[in-house]
């Protein structure tokens, strides 16, 4: 058998433009890949996949840069980057765009508007659209000054399905009363309209009932300063615990513990039963990824 190839554009640690190519939007956990390979068609994407399948390489798929603990990027493996690939072809008459998986959310606005059409999708331009389809559909409306530079960062959430108790108010105040720094705050953005005409089952979206996508954010500048403001997250996560529900996948924390029942609440078993028909030897995996049934023979 001829032994894989990899095509497009390849970046190694010995290439000067490595550093670019390799940062994320969080850089605080920071990975250093033995490859990136930047695809320009889905032959380099097919050529990247027989490589690191037959080298047992790990690797990574990357589009926007913007996971919040760099699930895209692993040491010494393989980064397959499809940001390259970010064609948009849109049929007006039919009310449809074909929208490669390397485009980023601010280009799509920009092409679907030309043909006064658009997405309820997120707000920050350079978000992958990719990411943000395979995540779920929360719409966000505000993100802080500065929200979209790599920056040291770390964030969690959870959704709220009533309103809140007044002890729920002040717990909040509380917190807000003593951050890490200024940097630290919570967002709540609003859910409900049409997220909320689907049922949880019909999609893999499962927080139909929220009213709100809370978000718990923060962000330093020294490393000495990073404890203080992961500590600070997880403390918020807990004492709002009793008031709130799950997390939203696309806003992923490596500290859940139940990350299955958190993301994808009763939808889990169902949706390890389409990775194990899709993906039955777990080749596309991350720490917190869904795993195949094991099956027998
Ligand atoms: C500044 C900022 C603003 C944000 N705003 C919003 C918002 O308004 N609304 C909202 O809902 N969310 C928002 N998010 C969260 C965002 O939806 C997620 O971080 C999302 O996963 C980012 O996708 P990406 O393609 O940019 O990131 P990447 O880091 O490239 O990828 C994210 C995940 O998708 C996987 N992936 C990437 N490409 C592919 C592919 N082609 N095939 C299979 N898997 C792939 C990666 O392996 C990784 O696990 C925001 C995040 C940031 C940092």
């Amino acid at each position: 058998m001829e032994e894989a190839q990899l095509t497009g554009r390849i970046v190694t640690p010995h290439d000067p433009e490595y550093e670019q190519a390799r940062i994320n939007h969080n850089l605080s956990v920071p990975r250093f890949p033995k490859i990136i390979v930047f695809c320009q068609h889905t032959q380099d994407v097919v050529n990247a996949l027989n490589w690191v399948r037959e080298k047992r390489m790990p690797f990574r798929v990357r589009s926007g840069r913007h996971s919040y603990e760099n699930f895209s990027l692993v040491n010494g493996g393989l980064i397959i980057d499809v940001s390259e690939m970010n064609r948009i072809k849109v049929d007006r008459h039919a009310m449809t765009a074909k929208i490669e998986a390397g485009a980023a959310l601010g280009n799509v606005y920009r092409q679907l508007w030309k043909h006064g059409a658009t997405i309820p999708a997120g707000t920050e331009s350079s978000v992958g659209l990719v990411g943000l389809t395979l995540g779920g559909e929360a719409v966000r409306f505000f993100d802080e000054p500065g929200g979209n530079e790599p920056a040291n960062r770390k964030r969690s959430g959870s959704f709220i399905t009533a309103p809140l108790p007044l002890e729920a108010i002040l717990t909040m105040k509380q917190w807000l009363a003593q951050p890490p720094n200024e940097h630290a705050s919570l967002w709540h953005q609003s859910l409900g309209g049409a997220a909320a005409q689907i049922r949880p089952e019909e999609t893999a979206y499962y927080y139909r009932d929220a009213i709100i996508a809370q978000e718990y954010l923060t962000r330093w500048n020294e490393r000495g300063e990073e404890r203080r403001n992961v500590r600070w997250i997880k403390n918020v996560r807990q004492a709002l615990s009793p008031y709130t529900t799950g997390d939203y996948v696309n806003w992923p924390d490596r500290s859940i513990r139940n990350w299955p029942k958190a993301y994808y609440g009763e939808n889990f078993p169902r949706l390890r039963e389409v990775k194990t028909a899709y993906d039955p030897m777990n080749l596309f995996r991350f720490p917190q990824s869904i795993p195949p049934y094991r099956r027998r023979g």
